[in-house]
């Protein structure tokens, strides 16, 4: 058991993009490095598929940019065993020059994207930026949170009311409500907000009792009957979810 305070980092939902890229040939992988960190990314980098598995699979990253072609484990098999392993994970492939079987495989292995080789940069920055959209990932946050009409929440401010009484949030407190409110159309995984929010890998030995914490100290913020809560609910089996009305 890992105690809390040791591996907290200051780490908020709005945060840099954590990149991980698979890339073996080490004048693409440089290139790529400069390239996402000269756009605010923060990343890291790996050079075979083993290596790209393992630090795939610790959860940390909001996207992995995969070279299809790489030695060990090539970027299929590793994208499929992410994918056994972690469904969420954001995934764009790096595929060899339009080979449309490369594109297919991929994609069917749960890619979210792909790009072809020749690439243009500016185009793969691009795709990259779609899918971290789509996943909820460094998009421009909402200033005003509204639940039902009597809730109202300043993200900006960590402040709020309810039926027009204050409410004060932590960081922390804001950041859960971010990413719930930013992936609001389903459940999240106790998991998936350790991993996202504190910035926990998948190892790591800590109790998602964390998470559940922070809720129930929400839910006594917003929640009208907190015992039963109409906002921040339970999803049986999956999580919690944000119900905005
Ligand atoms: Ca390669």
């Amino acid at each position: 058991m890992v105690a809390l305070s040791e591996v907290v980092s200051d780490r908020s939902v709005n945060r840099k993009p954590h990149l991980l890229i698979v890339e073996d040939e080490p004048a693409i992988r440089t290139g790529l490095v400069d390239v996402f960190v000269y756009h605010g990314y923060q990343v890291d980098a790996a050079v075979d598929g083993q290596e790209g598995l393992q630090k795939a699979l610790s959860g940390r990253y909001d996207l992995i940019l995969l070279d299809v072609m790489l030695p060990h484990l090539n970027g299929f098999e590793v994208c499929e065993r992410i994918r056994s392993q972690d469904r969420s994970q954001p995934i764009v492939m790096l595929t060899a020059k339009s080979a449309d079987e490369d594109i297919i495989q991929g994609l069917s292995l749960g890619a979210d994207d792909y790009v072809a080789k020749p690439f243009s940069v500016a185009q793969l920055v691009l795709r990259v930026q779609a899918v971290l959209r789509r996943c909820g990932v460094g998009v421009e946050q909402e200033r005003l949170i509204r639940l039902g009409g009597e809730v109202e929440i300043d993200t900006r401010n960590l402040s709020g009311s309810r039926q027009g009484a204050p409410l004060a949030f932590t960081r922390r407190e804001m950041d859960v409500l971010l990413y719930l409110h930013a992936n609001r159309d389903h459940a999240v995984p106790r998991e998936e907000l350790l991993a996202k929010v504190w910035g926990y890998g998948r190892n790591l030995d800590i109790e998602t009792r964390t998470v559940d914490i922070h809720v129930a100290k929400l839910r006594r913020k917003i929640e009208p009957a907190p015992a039963e809560p109409r906002y921040l609910v339970t999803v049986r089996g999956a999580g919690y979810r944000l119900l905005i009305d």
